[in-house]
């Protein structure tokens, strides 16, 4: 299965995806996680991302689709994935398109998670991370263990999610009618327990 997970930074996309990847025995591939892991690298291509990233601006299509062509040549996204903050742009959802058509695969569903923006706010800036494994807490609300050393992303301040946001309205958002024309489009409140909208995520799966 093809799986797009969509909505605003914060929303819970990367959450949602590494609870529900085992049940669908796919791959999550997130382009930020990707991105991030470029920049600790420190390579020059990471560096460039960063610019980006810090300003809260979107990574020109070019850069990004080039990561997202070396990825999903991987055997482990051989039989579908999870996207996770891709696609971001117009141009992102007709190349992914054409990138699974040459593997004759297609987009299965496309899940919205809306949440409105101050809790988008709210959650971003509370937002934790486990160096080691990646994983995601929340300071209230999906707190980390005690004693773990988490760390929070330099692009997670009021500020910066509040540029992030006006990008996904501005350019992200548009990408929908691209699926709503197919009919994928399955929208899903955002709001509630962790558990809550893991289980309307699927049921609007039909899982
Ligand atoms: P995205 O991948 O869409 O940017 P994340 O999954 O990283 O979003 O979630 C953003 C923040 O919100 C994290 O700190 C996460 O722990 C928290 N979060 C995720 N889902 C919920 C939820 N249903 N209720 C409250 N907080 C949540
Ligand atoms: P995320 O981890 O999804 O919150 O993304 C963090 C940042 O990485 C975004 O604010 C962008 O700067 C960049 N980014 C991630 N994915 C994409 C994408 N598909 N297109 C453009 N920029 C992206």
């Amino acid at each position: 299965m093809d799986l797009i997970l969509f909505g605003p930074p914060g929303a819970g996309k990367g959450t949602q995806a590494t609870r529900i990847k085992e049940a669908l025995e796919v791959p999550q591939i997130s382009t930020g996680d990707m991105m991030r892991a470029a920049r600790r690298e420190g390579t020059p291509l990471g560096k460039k991302f960063d610019e980006y990233m810090q300003a809260g601006k979107l990574v020109p299509d070019s850069m990004v689709l080039e990561l997202m062509k070396e990825r999903l040549s991987k055997p482990d996204a051989a039989k579908g994935a999870i996207f996770d903050g891709f696609p971001r742009t117009k141009a992102q959802a007709e190349a992914l398109d054409e990138l699974l058509a040459a593997m004759d695969r297609k987009i299965d569903a496309v899940v919205v998670l809306d949440v409105p923006l101050e809790d988008i706010v709210d959650r971003v800036t509370g937002r934790r991370q486990d160096p080691t494994s990646g994983q995601v807490y929340h300071v209230r609300y999906n707190p980390p263990p005690a004693g773990l050393e988490v760390i929070q992303r330099k692009d997670d301040t009021e500020e910066v999610v509040r540029k992030r946001f006006e990008e996904y309205e501005a350019n992200t958002k548009p990408v929908l009618p691209h699926y709503e024309a197919k009919g994928l489009v399955k929208r899903v409140d955002g709001v509630g327990s962790l558990d809550e909208v893991t289980e309307r995520i699927r049921s609007a799966l039909g899982e």
